[in-house]
This record gives structure tokens, C-alpha cells and sequence, in this order.
């Protein structure tokens, strides 16, 4: 018997799927746990058949599914809080649906398994850029029946002539919602202009800023106004200097580092806290635990986690403490 299953990025043990423990460091708590959140999602799009889904629904199950990307959360505490939350709304909405068993996809016809995979890997995806969306009042109405229909689809016992369409639907929910991301981001923070990123870390207190969350970055930005403290952005983040309402703030100075895969050596000894908004966490390394932050859905054991009310205090803190370089530094 596996210990888990998952094979949903490209980290994935010998190119077929993790079954003792992740490549990317997720434990097989943490992957039942995810299975269990999104089974109990696969219910709730079955309840909202009975009872009318609602902003409330809408927002839950973007959450928990974005929750469910790779490198987003290794914390089963919040994934198990997640799961009854998930599950509450369900049976307010319809008592009688049921959760579903995610190794009944696991263990299914490889071609059914195939293209359900694509059709939910493809709406966790497009759930990370709704609910992103959302944060800045953007929703569309078809991208979120969408995921009920996805889903509702994956929990049901349907043949390739039903599902194939369905995966081609999913690839064009995602331009929307892709679209819809654009046009939020655009109209809140103006439209992006070529701009030179600067690789040069200046002496001084600077916190790093990770993910691809742009509201974060603008709340952290208004924080650390006057407070002598520098960002600079790391990996998914970098395109934020192109947008005029961000860039604008002059403690915004540049970019840290290079791809996220390579966070384990580059924060080792950095002297700054390091926020990470959206996905990319890895393991965190005794090296760097007592400067790592998270916020929104991602969650790691132990780390510092910035809650709704987005008080970045703890980090500016942790970032005037620790001092940083104190000459010029180029990456
Ligand atoms: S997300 Fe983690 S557990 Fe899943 S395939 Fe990728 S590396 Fe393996």
C-alpha cells in the first residue's frame, strides 16, 4: 500500500508520481490531508446542486483549492481547519452530499484518471488567480460555476466523450479567469511599463518579499513607509516593479536572488526577514526558520503566519533586528 499519491507538478518522484513522501517535501500527512480538503470540495459541488452556491462557497473553495498547490501549504493544522470548513457548508447546503475519496481517481482507468487529473490540476490553478482576483473585488460569475461543474465532474462516474470537452472548457476558464486577473491588477496598480530591476541589495534593514500576491506588496509597501526599511521582491514577484502604483513607492529597490528552487542556499545567510505570500515555500532550513514569514494560504509548521488583518509588524521588526548588510551587496 502507498503511503500517499500525488503527481500533480513537475518535482514528481521518478517523472510518475510521489507515493513515499513529496520531492517537494510534502509528508504523507500533508497529502492526505490536501486529498481529504479536496474531496471535501468534489462534496460541496455536489451540495451546491441541491442548494445554490454563494459568495461564501464561491470564496471557500478557491481558497482550499489554491491551498492544494504545490508548495503552498505543509501545514496540517490549517489543512484539517480548512477541511471542516469545507465540509460545514456542505451540509448547510445539502446534509445528504458526500465526501469524495480521492483514491478512487488514484487507483481509476488511467485515461479516466488522466483526464480528470487535467480538468482538477487545471481549476486548482485557476482558483489561485480567482481568489487573487477577488482580493482586489474582480470575480466573474462563469469562472466560478466553473469549479463547481469541474469538480462535480471529477466525483462522478463519466466516460472520455463527457470529460474531454470538459478539460478543453477547463483551458478556457482558465484564459478567462487569466484575463480577469490582468484586468484587476491593471486597473488597481495602472498597466505595467518596461522598468529596470536593479540585483543590488543596499546596506541597510530590507525585507524580502516572495509569491505573487501584489496587495500584500502594496500593504508591506504603505507599512514600511519612513520606517528605514527597503523591499525587494523574490522570484513570481519581480514583475511588481512594473506597475506604476507599486513602483512608484522609492523603498521599493529591486530584486533578491534568483529562482525559487534555489531559496534553500540564497536565504541561508541572508540577513532580512523573508515573506512569502503565495506558493514556492520549501522546506524551511534551520538556517533561515527564525526570519521566514507567511501569509494568506500558505502555512508552514512553526513559521510566523500573518493573518487577515495583513499586520506586517512582526516582519518590519524582524527586519530592523536583524539589521541587514551593512555594504552595498550585489547578487
Ligand atoms: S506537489 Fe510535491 S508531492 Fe506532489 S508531485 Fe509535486 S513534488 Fe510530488
Amino acid at each position: 500500500m502507498k503511503d500517499m499519491f500525488c503527481f500533480q507538478c513537475e518535482q514528481t518522484a521518478k517523472g510518475t508520481g510521489c507515493e513515499v513522501s513529496g520531492v517537494c517535501g510534502k509528508t504523507p500527512v500533508v497529502a492526505g490531508d490536501q486529498d481529504k480538503l479536496v474531496g471535501a470540495c468534489i462534496g460541496l459541488a455536489k451540495a451546491v446542486k441541491k442548494t445554490a452556491a454563494t459568495e461564501a462557497t464561491d470564496a471557500c473553495i478557491k481558497k482550499a483549492l489554491f491551498t492544494t498547490v504545490t508548495n503552498v501549504s505543509f501545514d496540517d493544522e490549517s489543512l484539517k481547519v480548512l477541511v471542516a470548513c469545507v465540509d460545514k457548508m456542505k451540509e448547510d447546503l445539502d446534509p445528504t452530499a458526500e465526501d469524495y475519496d480521492m483514491a478512487k481517481l488514484w487507483d481509476d482507468n488511467e485515461d479516466i484518471r488522466s483526464l480528470k487529473t487535467l480538468i482538477l490540476l487545471g481549476v486548482k490553478g485557476v482558483a489561485a488567480y480567482a481568489h487573487h482576483a477577488a482580493i482586489l473585488g474582480y470575480k466573474d460569475p462563469i469562472v466560478d460555476a466553473f469549479f463547481y461543474e469541474a469538480l462535480d465532474a471529477v466525483g462522478s462516474d463519466l466516460g472520455m466523450d463527457t470529460l474531454l470537452p470538459l478539460v478543453l472548457k477547463t483551458g478556457e476558464i482558465n484564459l478567462a479567469c487569466m484575463a480577469l486577473l490582468d484586468k484587476a491588477n491593471t486597473e488597481t496598480y495602472g498597466t505595467p511599463v518596461p522598468t529596470e530591476v536593479p540585483l543590488t541589495i543596499e546596506k541597510g534593514p530590507f525585507i524580502i518579499i516572495t509569491g505573487h500576491d501584489l496587495h500584500d506588496l502594496k500593504l508591506l509597501l504603505e507599512q514600511t513607509e519612513c520606517k528605514g526599511v527597503n523591499i525587494y521582491t523574490h522570484g513570481e514577484m519581480l514583475p511588481a516593479h512594473a506597475y506604476p502604483e507599486l513602483k512608484k513607492y522609492p523603498h521599493l529597490k529591486g530584486n533578491f536572488g534568483t529562482a525559487w528552487q534555489n531559496q534553500q542556499k540564497e536565504f541561508a545567510t541572508v540577513p532580512a526577514p523573508v515573506l512569502f505570500t503565495t506558493n514556492c515555500i520549501m522546506p524551511v532550513k534551520d538556517s533561515y526558520s527564525d526570519r521566514i514569514f507567511t501569509t494568506d494560504m500558505v502555512q508552514y509548521p512553526g513559521m510566523i503566519h500573518v493573518g487577515k488583518e495583513k499586520d506586517f509588524a512582526p516582519v518590519i521588526a524582524k527586519a530592523l533586528e536583524l539589521g541587514g548588510y551593512p555594504e552595498d551587496k550585489e547578487m
